[in-house]
């Protein structure tokens, strides 16, 4: 008979926080299933990321700490205001390749107060949990260093997030879906440019990072992508992409798909989707008078936030696999360390929270826009 999970077996706690991003699901299930069946170590799920940890511990202790150990597994999900969950296998069944996240992901603004962060962490010490499994983006990261420096409990991290805009991994989870999407997206926007000889401006997520929108425009076929540069784009430079685009209508293109990422500055800044500033600058340089185009069409669209759902790929789920072995692997070791899981060289392993760059970012940008200048070779046919 299995017994049930326990705090006397000293859990792994583990959080998803900030923004959702398809394979924390797979995580989740990756560890409790790691964690249960290899190690024999329980899993605390803890609810809407910090928030569950601040909300815990300023519940009482000995009768939060009952609850918790009696409403286990999907019957503590569905307890209101239970913020700790201990997971067994069927809490996480059928989980693998959904989006969101189950335990649900939050920001916690009380979470910057460092007397918040020491309750935190007298809570998860009174509880005797043997780590802390922080799943998210870079400010989710941050919290988790900061955790780190502040007690002597044992913290791990984990990349995920659509920007892949963490430096120490070559691979945040949740690129690979959203870059799928992409293309899924492309190809239905494809379908109708080119029925109407349109010019399709897509906007992509990604913050200040161009990452996700130089890999979708690779793999989709895009014909131009506009990605995040110090230097803002003016409404000069905007002419200049609409003239390249008039060029190669002018060499028999039948349409034009181009993705501009949310953290492209323009000049003079404004507060207005940049899918919508670019396609106002484009309307106005085909609508000049003698223009050879004067009537094509520029639909501009925000894909906005159906690039962090849908069914997580295959690789995220792999790498979620492979992220949460490693991170088991970590934690059970007795001189095991701090840190973050990363992808480097196609291996993955535990780096420190401060771990130098896997490569020149810069660099490797540089190298994604050049790739898809040469493969759309826009002016040609
Ligand atoms: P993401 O993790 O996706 O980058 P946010 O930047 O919104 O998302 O961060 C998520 C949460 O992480 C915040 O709401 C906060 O609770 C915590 N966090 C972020 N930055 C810090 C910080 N400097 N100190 C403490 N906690 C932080």
């Amino acid at each position: 008979m299995i017994k049930n999970p326990s705090f006397a077996d000293r859990p792994v706690a583990v959080l998803f926080s900030g923004g959702d991003a398809p394979g924390m699901n797979a995580f989740l299930r990756a560890v409790t299933r790691i964690s249960l069946s290899r190690h024999h170590v329980p899993v605390l799920g803890v609810r809407y990321g910090y928030a569950g940890l601040v909300a815990a511990a300023k519940m009482d202790f000995e009768p939060m700490r009952a609850q918790v150990e009696t409403r286990i597994g999907r019957w503590g999900m569905i307890t209101d205001g239970q913020p700790l969950v201990l997971m067994d296998h069927s809490a996480v069944s059928g989980i693998v390749g959904t989006g969101g996240t189950i335990l649900g992901s939050a920001r916690c603004l009380e979470f910057h107060k460092a007397e918040v962060r020491a309750d935190v962490i007298a809570m998860l010490k009174k509880l005797g949990v043997r780590a802390l499994i922080v799943c998210g983006g870079d400010g989710s990261l941050t919290g988790a260093d900061l955790l780190a420096k502040e007690s002597d409990l044992r913290i791990i991290g984990v990349p995920a997030t659509i920007d892949n805009d963490l430096d120490f991994t070559q691979m945040a989870l949740g690129v690979d879906t959203a870059v799928n999407t992409l293309v899924w997206a492309v190809d239905h926007f494809k379908d109708t440019a080119r029925a109407h000889r349109r010019v399709m401006i897509l906007e992509t997520m990604g913050r200040g990072s161009g990452e996700l929108a130089r890999l979708a425009a690779i793999a989709s076929g895009a014909e131009m992508v506009i990605t995040p540069d110090p230097k803002p784009l003016t409404q000069a430079d905007m002419k200049v992409l609409a003239a390249s685009i008039e060029r190669g209508m002018k060499a028999g293109r039948s349409h034009a798909i181009v993705l501009i990422a949310e953290g492209v500055k323009v000049e003079p800044e404004i507060k207005r989707n940049r899918a919508y500033v670019l396609a106002d600058a484009f309307k106005e340089h085909f609508e000049r008078e003698g223009g050879p185009f004067q009537d094509l069409e520029i639909r501009p669209s925000v894909l906005g936030h159906l690039q962090r759902g849908g069914h997580t790929s295959p690789q995220d789920c792999i790498l979620a696999a492979r992220f949460a072995d490693a991170a088991m692997k970590e934690i059970m070791r007795p001189d095991g360390a701090n840190g973050v899981t990363a992808l480097r060289g196609g291996h993955v392993g535990i780096v420190p929270f401060d771990a130098p760059p896997v490569e020149d970012s810069e660099e490797r940008s540089e190298a994604y826009l050049h790739l898809h200048e040469s493969l759309s070779s826009w002016e040609e046919l």
